[in-house]
């Protein structure tokens, strides 16, 4: 391990709190100070969109309370200087370090008079909201996100309408089989599907597709995607572009003592032919926390690749659909166990016969032995 006295971690949610726990797991006894824009002890967010939603309570990280070290919570950090080795805070105080992880995650885009979700205090105004007798509720993008709250609106009775601008929802991430399946679940459920068409403004009351139609609602989500939070990296010399540039150790570019890691890193991955990705997954945010750290220890030379299997699940009218690595990258995808008929499928997605990817719905043990098999670099004609 190099020599580092002062490590501080901006983002005091899953990755800040992974990175944290495996410094003090691979044995660092210096300094460390986290830096946290919330003031909650880190939480987990897939509970957001399903059980604090239908009521449940139980959010919290596993270790959270046990943070033990200087932990500036509710503060932001608003300017890094990579020479001096300098962070700003929101009120103007500056911290040094010798080493900086950035786990600064993302924020939801934004649509005027739409409720949005990423944090605890928008998960329980939506709950509120979802009980305080509208009759209606328009979702906006049928994303994960969008989905999810679809279909826990449906359980409490509400009727729902589902808008995107894709053919099928989650179309990118699911490919044609998964995704058609998938608008057919929503319809099943109770969900009205308004697909292909883009919404043009969100009024009091309404919501105003770009076709003219206008639908009536009584309350609003939009769940249309995320923007990673890295303004206050804005003149810090650090390469930004759809959140940091890192490379495949995690690293920063040009950095030695920076790295970032979480829903705000873009690397290229190995796996991928050297594909520059950023994953919004939790588990891709848990591991790469800790890996970001381990090397953050041992420094540029030493270090090992980032080489994680993004995987994702997410449930919905009772369904649990999962993805592992990148569907959306494949020239062919082949549906490999059960049918979408029978509400139990596996895809397995493939690129030049090489598997990149893969879908189960309601089935997990395919899903795992796709992963591994993703994971070992094996091929379409192996998982047949
Ligand atoms: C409603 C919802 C449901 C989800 N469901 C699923 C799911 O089912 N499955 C799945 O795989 N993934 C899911 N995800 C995605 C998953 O939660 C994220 O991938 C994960 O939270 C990313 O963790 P992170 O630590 O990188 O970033 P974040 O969780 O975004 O945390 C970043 C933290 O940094 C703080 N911060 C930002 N800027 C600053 C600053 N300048 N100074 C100090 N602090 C700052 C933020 O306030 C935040 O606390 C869901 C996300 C949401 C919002």
């Amino acid at each position: 391990m190099r020599n580092l006295n002062k490590i501080t971690v901006v983002g005091a949610s899953l990755a800040g709190l992974r990175a944290v726990q495996s410094l003090r797991q691979e044995g660092f006894d210096g300094e460390i100070t986290l830096v946290g824009a919330e003031t909650h002890l880190p939480y987990n967010r897939p509970p957001l969109s399903k059980g604090l939603l239908r009521g449940d309570e139980d959010v919290l990280l596993p270790g959270a309370g046990e943070l033990d070290d200087s932990w500036l919570r509710g503060r932001t950090a608003v300017h890094l200087d990579p020479a001096s080795r300098t962070l700003t805070l929101d009120d103007g105080a500056e911290l040094g370090y010798d080493g900086l992880v950035i786990a600064t995650g993302a924020r939801p885009r934004r649509m005027d008079a739409a409720h949005t979700l990423r944090t605890l205090e928008d998960s329980l105004a939506l709950r509120a909201e979802l009980r305080s007798g509208h009759e209606h509720v328009v979702v906006i993008g049928a994303g994960f996100v969008g989905g999810e709250v679809a279909s826990t609106a449906r359980e409490l009775g509400l009727k729902v309408t589902l808008i995107d601008s894709g053919r099928y929802p989650m179309h990118a991430g699911l490919g044609d089989v998964a995704a058609a399946w998938l608008a057919g679940l929503h319809e099943r459920g109770g969900v009205e599907l308004v697909s292909g068409v883009r919404v043009s403004a969100v009024e009091d009351g309404r919501v105003l597709l770009a076709d003219g139609r206008a639908i009536p609602a009584g309350l609003v989500v939009a769940g249309v995607g995320v923007v990673p939070n890295t303004s206050w990296l804005d003149g810090s010399g650090l390469a930004l572009d759809d959140g940091v540039l890192v490379e495949d150790t995690l690293f920063a570019r040009g950095s030695a003592r920076i790295v970032a890691a979480g829903d705000v890193a873009r690397w290229p991955h190995s796996r991928y032919g050297g594909a520059t990705v950023r994953v919004e997954h939790w588990s891709n945010a848990n591991e790469q926390g800790a890996a970001a750290a381990r090397n953050l220890l041992l420094g540029p030379e030493e270090s090992e690749p980032f080489t994680g299997v993004p995987s994702f699940a997410t449930s919905v009218h009772g369904s649990r659909i999962q993805t592992a690595g990148l569907p959306h990258l494949a020239d062919t995808a082949t549906v490999v166990a059960g049918t979408p008929e029978e509400d139990r499928f596996a895809v397995a997605f493939s690129l030049g016969g090489e598997l990149v990817g893969a879908v189960g719905v309601n089935a997990p043990k395919d899903l795992i032995r796709l992963k591994r098999a993703i994971t070992a670099g094996q091929s379409i004609y192996d998982v047949q």
